[in-house]
């Protein structure tokens, strides 16, 4: 740890999340340094100014906040030597190669869903999708999520969809089918396909399904609170502290049989 730097910080910290994880770090017993966030501040929060300010003041850093922001804060916080435990999703490949890069001079905790269920639901995937023949049995991952989201599918569905194609030996991106609209045509042999409700204000809905002609076996885990991620996320930063460098999943976290990290 570099003198100075004490306590979690929080990036998005007037948002759903971030209001919800000044709540549970409090609820943890531990110091709080403060945030940062285009819109503002919360509450007698600390409000840094930006990344690097917020980087230079604290242990960890908890990153809720946009898919845009994650390149800036992986260099920022490679450079302040600052762990992170990144819970955005939406990521490109580029944006997880820059955090890829960033852990391999810092800790990373990096989860599209911090939920212990969803990470208990990854591990069954992988085990369903090496026992079930991709011949046989058709994987179609289905979530609904509330009408402020901005990306899709889920970066929780996509997890599910990774923990699929590794049961499967395969390259999610090779037989990954979302959003078909129109004459798609038929579907794809081995193909894992997506899609994605939206409305009201569901905290996070997933379902796992396999289909052969035969019978259907689903897996499906429903979120009734955010709060589940953001205490899961503080469960993260708690255990990231003095770890080395390292791109780490909740699965690490939670001390769970490992599935595949993020690429
Ligand atoms: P939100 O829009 O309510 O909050 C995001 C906050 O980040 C906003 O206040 C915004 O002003 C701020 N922000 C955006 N870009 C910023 C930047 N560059 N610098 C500073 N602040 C910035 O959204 P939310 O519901 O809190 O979700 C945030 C992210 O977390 C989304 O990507 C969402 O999908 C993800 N999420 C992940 C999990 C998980 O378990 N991994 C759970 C819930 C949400």
């Amino acid at each position: 740890m570099m003198s100075g730097k004490s306590g979690f910080g929080i990036a998005g910290i007037a948002g759903r999340m971030g209001r919800m994880l000044i709540e549970e770090i409090a609820a943890a017993g531990a110091p709080l340094a403060g945030g940062i966030d285009h819109d503002g501040g919360v509450n007698d929060a600390t409000l840094f100014a930006d990344i690097a300010g917020l980087a230079g003041a604290c242990e960890v850093v908890i990153d809720f906040t946009h898919a845009s922001a994650v390149r800036g804060h992986a260099r920022m916080l490679a450079r302040a030597g600052t762990a992170w435990v990144l819970g955005t999703t939406g990521l490109s490949a580029e944006d997880e190669a820059e955090v890829a890069r960033a852990a391999q001079s810092v800790a990373v905790v990096y989860a599209p869903n911090f939920s212990p269920g969803v990470n208990l639901v990854l591990a069954l995937a992988a085990q369903m999708a090496s026992a079930l023949p991709a011949a046989v049995y058709d994987a179609e991952i289905l979530e609904m999520h509330h009408r402020q989201k901005v990306d899709a599918p889920s970066g929780t569905a996509i997890g599910i969809g990774r923990a699929v194609a590794q049961g499967r030996r395969v390259a999610l991106e090779d037989v990954m089918e979302s959003g078909r609209d129109g004459h798609t045509g038929a579907r794809k042999p081995g193909a894992i396909g997506f899609a994605a409700l939206r409305g009201g204000q569901v905290v996070g809905e997933h379902t796992l399904l396999f289909a052969s002609a035969d019978e259907h076996i689903s897996l499906t885990h429903r979120a009734f609170d955010r709060r589940v991620f953001a205490a899961g996320a503080v469960r993260a930063a708690l255990w990231v502290r003095g770890r080395p460098a390292g791109l780490y999943s909740m699965m690490d976290v939670l001390g769970m049989v490992p599935t595949p990290k993020p690429a």
